[in-house]
């Protein structure tokens, strides 16, 4: 069984016929698990939060997909992170992208700063990326995390020479993949240490559950994170476990028609009289087009773009939109829009986003699976809008 598709369908969901041969894996809510020798624990399951078999079945699927050996599901992504940053201890360093999830920024600075694990923010993404990481490695240094595409700008960093520097110097490298999904990219296999998700996007896909995950090849790491995870308590519900397992299905139908929504709204945007900037790294003219063209199989479904217009007029434009849904998030069946600078993003010190290159007019769009012409026919009307009432 080697294909995604196939993999994202079967494995986990293997129907057990000494009992009622289930074509869906069911829902295991029970909390705890009765055994008939003390000594014996049946099937090897104590108590849920240590262990599940809805849970395992989806952190197997997980694993398949991004070609790894271990998956482990989390509550949320930012569960899942936490997770990664208590493998350090007081003292410790890492780097990350400067251009990372605000909520990422946030956990780290405001959370794990306090417990003194000290963190910079660089910019490691295009061809210089790699050298930046070299200069910023210090004697403290444990980990270095990136984004690629980071979230908003959908920078890219060249992961397999950054995994060579951080295998070089001994670093823990981490990538979250939340942007790319396994569908199209596949970190371990460019020589990263640990995969990270938030499976509340593209892998859930439908709006409707929040989760995280992280999928590793070093049986050491994972032994400590699936002590980590036992020990505080992060773990993926067995609902949440079976609808993850369940949009995981058709994330192969679906990141093609987001990529492919995704591509014409770029074009259609940058065509645009009214559009200042369009980031996808899809688009030739993107910095990070050829280091994504050789590292991902696509470009997925996410976009970034400044209109030519004021703040004001800017959120204008995005509450005149009809059919594309105002909402944080991303990765969903349905379109959503956003403005970082007062959502997503909107814990970050302003003169910090300034410097990242983040302004105060970007706006993102998670491009759905909608029919195309009926998104663009909605961008259309908005941008007409904010001409009528203010030019
Ligand atoms: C949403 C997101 C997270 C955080 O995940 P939650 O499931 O919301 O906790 C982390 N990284 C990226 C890139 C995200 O988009």
């Amino acid at each position: 069984m080697k294909n995604f598709s196939t993999k994202a369908i079967h494995i986990g969901n293997k129907p057990n016929y000494k009992t009622s041969g289930d074509v869906v894996i069911p829902i295991h809510l029970s909390s705890t698990f009765a055994r008939n020798k003390v000594y014996q624990a049946t099937g090897g399951y104590e108590y849920s939060r240590s262990g599940n078999p809805t849970r395992l079945a989806v952190e197997k699927n997980l694993a398949s997909l991004e070609g790894g050996k271990i998956g482990l599901a989390y509550s949320s992504g930012l569960a899942a992170e936490a997770n990664i940053m208590m493998l350090l201890k007081a003292g410790d360093h890492v780097i990350v992208g400067d251009d990372v999830y605000g909520g990422t920024r946030r956990l780290f600075d405001q959370v794990f700063g306090k417990f003194n694990l000290t963190f910079s923010y660089i910019d490691l993404s295009g061809e210089n990326g790699v050298s930046r990481l070299e200069k910023s490695i210090q004697q403290n240094t444990k980990i270095v995390w990136i984004e690629s595409p980071t979230n908003p700008l959908l920078k890219i960093s060249d992961i397999r020479k950054i995994s060579n520097v951080t295998r070089k110097n001994n670093l823990i490298s981490v990538v979250d993949n939340t942007f790319a999904s396994p569908y199209f990219q596949k970190p371990l296999e460019l020589g990263v240490d640990i995969v990270l998700h938030s499976t509340t996007k593209y892998l859930g896909g439908h709006s409707d559950t929040v989760g995280g995950a992280i999928i590793v090849n070093d049986k050491a790491i994972a032994e400590k994170l699936k002590f980590l995870q036992n020990a505080v308590g992060a773990i993926l519900s067995p609902f949440d476990s079976w609808l993850l397992l369940r949009g995981i299905k058709t994330l192969e139908l679906r990141m093609e028609k987001h990529q492919e929504n995704a591509i014409i709204i770029a074009k259609f945007l940058q065509s645009h009289r009214k559009v200042k900037k369009v980031y996808y790294p899809g688009l030739k003219n993107h910095p990070g087009h050829l280091i994504a063209k050789k590292q991902m199989s696509g470009f997925s479904g996410v976009l970034s773009f400044e209109l030519k217009a004021s703040l004001k007029k800017t959120i204008k434009f995005i509450e005149a939109l009809k059919l594309i849904l105002v909402a944080e998030s991303l990765g969903a069946v349905e379109s959503l829009i956003e403005h970082p600078a007062s959502m997503t993003h909107a814990s970050i010190d302003p003169k910090e986003r300034k410097k990242i290159g983040l302004s105060d007019g970007l706006i993102r769009l998670s491009v759905g699976v909608e029919d195309s012409n009926d998104l663009i026919n909605d961008l259309k009307q908005a941008l007409t809008k904010m001409k009528d009432k203010q030019d």
